[in-house]
Order: C-alpha cells, then sequence, then structure tokens
C-alpha cells in the first residue's frame, strides 16, 4: 500500500477522542497518512545521560536519582511540594506546583528516572518542568532522542508520540514507495517505513537526520516529476527544423552605438540556436537589472522578424511595458520593423485597427501588457513571445497561452535574480542563460545605511547631488497616511519634501492609485529631467531607466524584501555617474533585519542576495514564489537541501527519459506541495491532504 491510499481517520488510534479530533484537523491531520507525515520540529536528545553536575548552571538533564525527601513552602492552597533528588553527581530539587500528588507516587528511598530542564536558584538546581518514571520503568523515554511536535489546542506531546507510535507499528512498516527502487538504493536512503520510523523514533540524532533527507528526496522527486515531464515532452514535440535569415539582426548590432557583452553575445547565440531547432524554445533569460536583458531580447525577436513571423513582448505593467515600446521605437524603428502597442487602457477604437493589422501580419513586434492575451486578440504567426519578469504572472498565464492553441517559442525574462534552488523548483523546464557580465563602465553602485532620526545627512547628500544636476528617488511602503502604521508614505512625503526639504527643485509623486496616464506622463517628466526629485512607492521597483537620477533613498527599508530592495537600487547606477542607495531603517530593527540590510551594503551582485534572502528569511517571502506554492515542503530545507533537489532533479531525468511512459505519482501524500505548481493538473492530489492542511502554517 502506498502512504497516500493510507486514509484510515486518526481517529481509529486509541488515545485519539473527540476533541484531539478536533486538534489535529487544525494541524491538518486528518488520516494517519497525514499524521506520518505530521514531521516533528525539533529533538530532545535523550540517548546519553546527563548527571546533576554536568549542568552547573543549569541546563537539560538525564540521569537517574534517589528520592532523598519531599519538603514543603507555601500555604493554605498555596503549599507545594519540593522533591529532593540525589544522584551520583550532586543533588537537585523538583518544584511541583498543583502536584502535591506526587509525594505519593514518588516516596522518599525511590529510585527513578528523571529528565528536565534545570536551572540554578539560590545556589540550587531546581526545575518545575520534567517527566520521571520509577527507574527503569519506562527506559525508551530517557535513552532516546525524543521528537518535538507541531502542536494544537489541548494535544501534549506524550499524545502525538503515543499515535505516531501506533501509526508507525500498525500502518508505516508495510508501505510501498512510490520512488523506483534506482533513486531510492543510491546513497543509502533508507525505506519509506524505515525512514518515518527514523524521523519519528530515531536512536540519536544522525538517524533521525537520514530519516529526514529520505523523506526530503521524496519531495524533491514528486516536485520534479513533472517539471522534468515538461521538459521532455517539449523536446518530443517536434517540428520542422529552421534557419531565420540573420541579416536583421547583424544591422541591429550594427547600428549600436556599443558593443554588446560577452553575456549578451552567448545568449542571443543560445537563442538563435533554440529559434531553429527541432523542438519550441523555452528558455529563462535572467541577469541583473541593467546588464542588457532586454536589448539581447530584441536581438532574439529581429531574427523571427526577419524569418517573417511575429513577436508579443509582455511586461508586467503598463508603465513598464511603455517603456519597452520606446526602446524597441529607439533600436528597431530605424531598421523598418513594424511595432505595435496594446494594452487594456487603449479604447474600442484605438485597438481595433490594432487588431486588424495584427491579424493581416502587418506588425511585427507588438509590445503591451497582459491584454495582449486576451480571447479577441489574434496573430497571424506568432512566432515568439517574449514575457518579462514571469514570476509576477506565474506558470498559469503561460499555460494559458499554450492552451490557445499556440506553441510559439517562449522567453521569459528575468531582472529578479532567483536562487538556484528555486529556480530549479519554479522554472525547471526550462533552458536558463544566464548573463552575469555588465556593460562597460557601469560604477556598482554605492550603498549606505543610515537610522532614522539621522535622515537630514541623507537628504544633504541628495541635495549635493541635485544641485549638480542629477535626479533622485524617494521610496515609502505606503501610498498614504495610515492610522494603523506610524510609517512614512509617499504622499505626506511629497509635500514634504517639495515644501520643506527640496523647496529649490521640482519633485513629482508616482504610485499604483494614480491613473496610467497619469503615471505615464509623470514617468516622462523624470526621464526628460523636468522632474528631479521623485517620491514613489515600490511601482518604481522594476525596469525604470533614467540615466541622469543617482540617488535611491528607501525610507522604512526594513519593511521591504531583499529582492525589492535590490530592484529598487537597480534603478540608480545605470549611466555614467557614481549613484548612491540609501536605506534608512528604523531603530527598533531585528537582528535579522540588520543582517539583511547589511548583506544590501555588502554586496551588489542579486544572485548572493537572493541566497541570503533565502537563508535569512526562508523562501515564503520571495516574491510570488510563496503564492505558486512551490516551496511548503514538509521534510525537505532550501536552500540547504540544494544537493539532494540537483540529484532527484538529474535522476527524474534519467528516469523519464528511459521510460516515458513512466506513471506519474498520483499519490500526493508525499508531496510537500499537494496543489501547487504547473505539476498540480497532473498529479492529483489525494483526498484530505491539501485542503486540510490549510490552517496549519502557523503552528509549524
Ligand atoms: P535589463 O533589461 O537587463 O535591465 P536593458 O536591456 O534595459 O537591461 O539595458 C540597460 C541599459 O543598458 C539600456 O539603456 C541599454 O541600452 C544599455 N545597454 C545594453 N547593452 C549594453 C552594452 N552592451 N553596452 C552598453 N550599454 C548597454
Ligand atoms: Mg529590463
Amino acid at each position: 500500500m502506498y502512504l497516500s491510499e493510507l486514509r484510515i481517520p486518526a481517529s481509529r488510534l486509541t488515545g485519539v477522542g473527540l476533541k484531539a479530533v478536533r486538534d489535529f484537523a487544525s494541524l491538518g491531520v486528518l488520516t494517519v497518512a497525514d499524521l506520518l507525515m505530521h514531521l516533528p520540529r525539533d529533538y530532545e536528545d535523550r540517548s546519553r545521560k546527563t548527571p546533576f553536575a554536568a549542568v552547573r548552571g543549569g541546563g537539560a538533564v538525564n540521569t537517574t536519582a534517589l528520592i532523598t525527601g519531599h519538603d514543603y513552602f507555601g500555604f493554605g492552597a498555596k503549599r507545594t511540594l519540593k522533591i529532593l533528588l540525589r544522584d551520583e553527581t550532586g543533588e537537585a530539587e523538583l518544584v511541583c506546583f498543583g502536584r502535591n500528588f506526587l509525594a505519593e507516587n514518588f516516596p522518599q528511598g525511590m529510585r527513578v528516572d528523571i529528565a528536565g530542564n534545570f536551572t540554578l536558584r539560590g545556589g540550587r538546581l531546581q526545575s518545575t518542568s520534567f517527566e520521571m518514571e520509577s527507574a527503569g520503568a519506562r527506559p525508551e523515554l530517557f535513552t532516546s532522542v525524543l521528537s518535538i511536535y507541531p502542536l494544537a489546542g489541548k494535544l501534549s506531546q506524550k499524545l502525538l508520540r503515543k499515535t505516531l507510535r501506533q501509526a508507525c507499528e500498525k500502518f508505516a512498516f508495510h508501505l510501498e514507495d512510490e520512488i523506483p527502487p534506482e533513486l531510492l538504493a543510491a546513497g543509502g536512503n533508507l525505506s519509506l517505513p524505515q525512514a518515518l520510523k527514523a524521523v519519528h523514533f530515531p536512536q540519536n540524532l544522525e538517524e533521525a537526520e537520514k530519516g529526514r533527507a529520505s523523506l526530503a528526496l521524496r519531495e524533491f522527486f514528486f516536485l520534479q516529476m513533472p517539471v522534468a515531464r515538461r521538459a521532455i515532452e517539449r523536446k518530443a514535440a517536434v517540428r520542422t527544423a529552421r534557419t531565420y535569415p540573420r541579416g536583421l539582426q547583424e544591422k541591429l548590432i550594427k547600428s549600436l552605438p556599443f558593443r554588446l557583452t560577452p553575456g549578451q553575445e552567448a545568449a542571443i547565440e543560445e537563442m538563435r540556436r533554440d529559434s531553429e531547432a527541432a523542438y519550441p524554445m523555452a528558455r529563462l533569460l535572467q541577469g541583473d537589472v541593467g546588464c542588457g536583458k532586454t536589448l539581447a531580447a530584441f536581438l532574439a525577436a529581429v531574427l523571427f522578424t526577419a524569418g517573417g513571423r511575429q513577436t508579443a513582448l509582455m511586461a508586467p505593467t503598463e508603465l513598464l511595458a511603455r517603456q519597452h515600446a520606446d526602446n524597441a521605437a529607439r533600436y528597431l524603428e530605424p531598421l523598418g520593423v513594424r511595432l505595435a502597442f496594446f494594452s487594456g487602457s487603449l479604447s474600442a477604437k484605438e485597438r481595433k485597427p490594432v487588431l486588424a493589422a495584427l491579424g493581416a501580419g502587418e506588425i511585427d513586434i507588438i509590445i503591451g501588457t497582459h491584454a495582449l492575451f486576451s480571447d479577441d486578440v489574434e496573430f497571424r504567426d506568432l512566432g515568439l513571445v517574449i514575457i518579462d519578469e514571469q514570476h509576477r504572472f506565474g506558470v498559469a498565464q503561460r499555460a494559458r497561452l499554450f492552451a490557445k492553441g499556440l506553441s510559439p517559442d517562449l522567453l521569459v525574462m528575468s531582472a529578479t535574480p532567483i536562487p538556484q534552488t528555486l529556480a530549479l523548483s519554479a522554472f525547471g523546464d526550462l533552458d536558463v542563460s544566464t548573463i552575469t557580465t555588465m556593460p562597460p563602465g557601469r560604477k556598482p553602485v554605492e550603498t549606505h545605511l543610515a537610522q532614522e532620526g539621522k535622515e537630514k545627512k541623507v537628504y544633504d547628500w541628495v541635495r549635493r547631488e541635485l544641485e549638480a544636476g542629477r535626479q533622485a528617488y524617494f521610496v515609502y511602503p505606503l501610498i498614504e497616511e495610515s492610522e494603523a502604521l506610524a510609517l512614512k508614505d509617499a504622499a505626506s512625503m511629497y509635500t514634504r519634501l517639495a515644501e520643506e526639504i527640496f523647496p529649490r527643485f521640482s519633485v513629482g509623486l508616482i504610485h499604483s492609485k494614480l491613473a496610467e496616464d497619469e503615471k505615464r506622463s509623470i514617468m516622462e517628466k523624470f526621464s526628460r529631467g523636468e522632474i528631479a526629485v521623485l517620491a514613489a512607492t515600490s511601482v518604481v521597483e522594476v525596469g525604470v531607466d533614467v540615466a541622469n537620477a543617482t540617488c535611491m533613498v528607501i525610507e522604512h527599508a526594513e519593511r521591504f524584501g531583499l529582492a525589492a530592495l535590490h530592484q529598487l537600487r537597480g534603478r540608480v547606477g545605470r549611466g555614467a555617474f557614481q549613484s548612491y542607495a540609501f536605506l534608512v531603517f528604523s531603530p527598533e530593527l531585528t537582528d535579522v533585519g540588520k543582517k539583511r540590510l547589511r548583506v544590501m551594503k555588502e554586496t551588489t551582485d542579486g544572485f548572493r542576495i537572493a541566497e541570503e534572502d533565502l537563508l535569512l528569511r526562508g523562501p515564503g517571502d520571495l516574491t510570488g514564489i510563496r503564492q505558486a506554492g512551490l516551496l511548503d515542503f514538509r521534510a525537505a530545507r532550501l536552500p540547504g537541501d540544494t544537493a539532494l533537489l540537483l540529484r532527484a532533479r538529474d535522476e527524474v531525468r534519467a528516469i523519464l527519459e528511459k521510460d516515458p511512459g513512466l506513471l506519474l505519482p498520483q499519490h500526493a501524500a508525499l508531496r510537500g506541495n499537494p496543489g501547487a505548481g504547473a505539476g498540480a493538473a497532473e498529479a492529483a492530489p489525494a483526498p484530505g491532504t491539501s485542503a486540510g492542511r490549510a490552517g496549519a502554517g502557523e503552528a509549524r
């Protein structure tokens, strides 16, 4: 039997009454299978003895001792028992609040096994939280590693251990593995029953870790299976190989006032090969802000133009789409490429001719927002789709495109550096080009941290830059003043910046609530230099390109994710001038918060920042990735388990290539993310595994 088929309700286990059923349900534990995958959050190592003398200043004790007497303190209802103990190394006492009855169970002269946390009080070792049994009565409690579980309601560790022991003994031992044996045998992995036993009832911490890693490998396997399958299917979707004329691409390269970087050249070559391959291209083009991805994408697009095929470029916001359109006009119009812009803000009257021209093949490259993929948009021959900032769109949009019956080549650009581990999980079926070289002459942005209250220095610095003719961004976490949050907001700071701080300079305000044409007109003014200081929210985050802007001031910087800070900082340092980022932080910053900001100061390498963010906060905070549910594991931990993830990926690919018909696991109980990601449609989650877990996040 497979784990996911183990749908016996947890209430069948002895000790699980009505109340416990409810508490278990709130942890997402409905079935015995759920229970078996309710993994310990920690362990207490009682595999070794720790006598009293070993914890002179206090700590965890695990020893065998003699009860030397009883004592009481307090009066009346507050009268409290103290049990006095001695082991071979020293003495200690147990304070039994509300448990005076223990005097009867544990009389003077009895030998006991005792484990607990002791602190030093008035020169004596004392414990109020301990487990004690008559010596030798329950050896497993004092000689093994104890699992510590996430709890809810009135559940106790004791009940969890008891029910899990039953579940392991009665049900786990005959579970069959859903993983091909080839994958399992390598690397000393445990079988599923062994792994479950090791993780719940380990003999020592090494065994617990081995069990966890074994389960993690299974999670990665289920994660990678649909991804690998998509990659293989894509490469099997054979089409006629073709070659596009290269003249136009070469002409564009010659028309540039600069030389391509090695990274751009490599990426362009890879995309050219993709375009000629016998299966559709699906490539992720990643690289730090400003490394020249957009230009590389245009260079790929003109190949298709030369071959008489159409390209659609989709950006996440209207602002960015407009900017791409402006750049395209600059680079491509002189070469005779026919461009068009399309978004939801076009009137019906404006839409009509664009759609007609598109259908007639009179437009080569159309640039816009996701409106490009509404039902009434029809292409004559869509050859290439370029999506900017993939993770904002998510995997779903991609699927929708293909559902339209189109199978164009696909190029995804991401300026948000995605750590390798996440890229593998989320975009494992894409080929990847990474541009690591920056255009020459870029000076790294200098980053300064400033505590709130000392912003004046920052403002003075910015003023000097403005006087030298440069421009500045000021970014705030809120659009407008909020009653609930004592934070600076863009709207009120706009007034202050304009009236008090920089009265001699023109100040503008931009945020997501403004109408599209208003946003556009403000950005245009900023990019023409008519606005010197732009107060903004994170709408300026991605892609906005004004080379003369040299200062990026981010107030309440601790409110932003590292990825967002990195994106914001990438708005400056885009021209020849030295640029600066100022991160203004709250004095109440946590240690982790401080570490994060220090990372920002130390490096401008987006990939390192993303990895650090993952380490410091876990994957949950990376924009969009959490929503995609791609990293909601039980046993696996990233980035720690990266090597395991890579191994699972390689082995899954090898297995599927040998046997493409291999049954996809229908059994989702072991998957960390039953309903998640693009794989969801392919592997049906077992009942009770996904829905039941919704509320469990907090407690785990
Ligand atoms: P990305 O999309 O990666 O953020 P862009 O393609 O928008 O980067 O390029 C950023 C800026 O650098 C643009 O103004 C672009 O014209 C310029 N640029 C691109 N490639 C080069 C290059 N090889 N040398 C100099 N400047 C470049
Ligand atoms: Mg860009």
